[in-house]
């Protein structure tokens, strides 16, 4: 192990689950239990609990789990030294990086390298903004546009000089090298002969954070004529496009007390909102969302609203965005503005509370491709059956049955059709889209699957009451009964359970820090959330439980030794018929 076990252990035992969990998802308390939307999959209605005693996460929809580091690692998608380091800072332990194995270090150190050199670069852009004649122009297109002195202080505009070296002769004095210089994607080589110049070029820069308040990239915009009009930085190891929000850093408290976010596209979309006061909103800065977008952003607001200008490009990029949304089963409102706004011009002219009481009248997601459909389709026969083949596709791509068929029926109601019909419809869809990735949607990585392998459920049973309740475990191990599981799996997970001292702080948490491997993690999480408070005599239920285990073991020995004695008199075709007989009888003790 790369971090030493004590310090693992003094990162659970000082970090609080409901704590760290709540950093991406939103929880409320019911009972012992903390329940909220699932992280890890799309639903609407909270199966992801949390367990603040045994300081474990469960999700009953699904079978995520584990600790606190578990949930770090998984939510993340990093590394288990790399979610106990994030989990270190957060408590302020400190963890000697020593011993940790070179490549990951290396990769750490350029990270850390990056957002420190982007820091630095965000200051040479920063400064470069203030009073100086170069400046000048950059300084009135803001004041025209309408940013306040406090909106570019906050967001730490820039500018970046009409020249080919001021970050490569910036690099060079800070002796930076050549390798981070360019893994920062802010110079490229030059076409012809050697050395380096400049990305971003006379345009007002926009430093992307992250979401912990790093530089994690720029945007420019032109000054000029020149194209693109903006440009970002291209993706590097601390600059992931399909994950970064623009603003989220400063708008995330604000998303949580009000529980929605504004949706937009662009800097000035989101600059101007959130100087209007209209501060839960991020910008997807052009890129088409991502389902980790939605899902980060998930963790912060309930609902969300997309808002797009009425022309066809936002017309589009709406539906497109909207099966992202869709399919992650999102409480989402689209909100078109009218005549040629964008969001920015819209509240720049008509303020605050006009833009707000716009937001109030946002169509679901199903109102506007409806409205959408029947605008271009009418209302004859022909034209319905259209609406229907159109609309189809999208309810199908609804995950939730409940909500899947409350829309089938509004749906029947609009076109006035037979419910029964749109159902037959959407059915189809439905199994097309199951069994087909719909190619705007990027397939989701294939999750691990633990190996499936066949256990008797009582086996999971003795496990889960060891979990619960160590105090048994002397007569588990007396009976020998784990020797007498079917599963290896389930052998080696309580040889687990009895290698950890019973008088552990908090036993499920020692337990969980000794299995390895997302698969074990979930199902020790799962059986922690199993309740025996109903189960009268524990130990007796326990004893008929690991007898009866004892004695399938006993049965399946016998077919074995038969297996051999009728092998060794060589009749095959006898052998065969034994062991079909056999197995049957053996499948029934597991199912009785
Ligand atoms: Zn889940």
């Amino acid at each position: 192990m790369l971090i030493p076990e004590e310090k693992i252990s003094e990162i659970l035992n000082t970090s609080d689950i409901v704590d760290v969990v709540s950093e991406a998802v939103i929880l409320k308390k019911s009972g012992r239990n903390f329940f909220g939307l699932c992280p890890f999959h799309a639903e609407k209605t909270p199966s992801f609990s949390v367990n603040p005693d045994k300081q474990i996460f469960h999700c009953f929809g699904c079978s995520a789990g584990g600790n606190a580091l578990s949930f770090v690692m998984k939510y993340h998608g990093i590394s288990f030294p790399e979610a106990a380091r994030m989990l270190a800072r957060k408590y302020d332990i400190v963890v000697e990086t020593r011993d940790i194995d070179p490549a990951r270090r290396k990769e750490i150190q350029v990270k850390e390298s990056l957002f420190r050199l982007n820091k630095k670069v965000m200051g040479v852009y920063s400064g470069l903004i203030q009073d100086q004649p170069a400046s000048r122009g950059v300084r009135g297109y803001l004041e025209r546009r309408g940013m306040t002195r406090e909106t570019i202080e906050q967001f730490k505009l820039g500018y970046s000089p009409d020249g080919w070296d001021t970050i490569v002769s910036f690099f060079r004095k800070e002796k930076i090298t050549r390798k981070v210089a360019v893994n920062s994607g802010l110079i490229l080589p030059r076409k012809q002969g050697n050395g380096y110049y400049d990305r971003f070029r006379n345009r007002l820069m926009f430093p992307i954070f992250d979401i912990n308040m790093q530089v994690a990239g720029f945007g420019g915009r032109v000054m000029d004529e020149s194209m693109p009009k903006y440009m970002n930085s291209p993706e590097t190891p601390v600059y992931s496009k399909s994950r970064i929000l623009y603003g989220l850093h400063a708008a995330k408290q604000e998303c949580r007390r009000q529980g929605k976010v504004f949706i937009v596209e662009g800097y000035f979309d989101f600059l101007s909102l959130y100087q209007h006061g209209i501060k839960n909103t991020v910008a997807s800065l052009g890129t088409a969302l991502t389902r980790e977008h939605v899902r980060i952003l998930k963790g912060y607001a309930g609902r969300m609203i997309l808002v797009f200008d009425s022309d066809d490009a936002g017309i589009n990029a709406a539906k497109r965005s909207i099966q992202i949304f869709v399919k992650e089963g999102i409480d989402t409102r689209i909100l078109v503005l009218p005549g040629k706004n964008d969001p920015d011009s819209y509240v720049m002219e008509k303020g605050k509370e006009a833009f707000l009481a716009l937001a109030d009248e946002a169509k679901t997601v199903m109102q506007f491709l409806l409205q959408l459909a029947m605008d271009t389709h009418g209302s004859s026969v022909e034209g319905r059956i259209k609406i229907l083949d159109e609309m189809k596709v999208y309810l199908a791509m609804i995950r939730d049955a409940a909500l899947r068929s409350l829309y089938v029926r509004e749906l029947a109601e609009t076109l006035n059709i037979d419910e029964k019909a749109v159902l037959e419809k959407v059915k189809d869809a439905y199994v097309r889209e199951n069994t087909r990735q719909s190619p705007l949607i990027p397939a989701r990585e294939e999750e691990q699957q633990p190996e499936q392998q066949v256990s008797d459920p009582r086996e999971k049973q003795i496990l889960a009451m060891m979990l619960h309740h160590p105090e048994l475990i002397p007569s588990v191990v007396e009976k020998n009964v784990v020797q007498a599981f079917y599963s290896q799996h389930f052998r080696d997970l309580a040889q687990k359970i009895i290698q950890t001292p019973a008088d552990s702080e908090n036993f499920i948490t020692a337990v969980m820090a000794k299995v390895e491997g997302t698969g074990d993690q979930e199902l020790i999480a799962s059986m922690a959330m199993e309740d025996f408070s109903g189960t009268e005599d524990l130990g007796k239920t326990a004893e008929i439980l690991m007898d009866r285990v004892i004695k399938i073991k006993k049965k399946t020995d016998n077919l074995i030794i038969s297996k051999i004695i009728s092998a060794e008199k060589g009749c095959d075709a006898d052998v065969m018929d034994l062991l079909k007989q056999k197995q049957q009888e053996i499948q029934q003790l597991h199912n009785s």
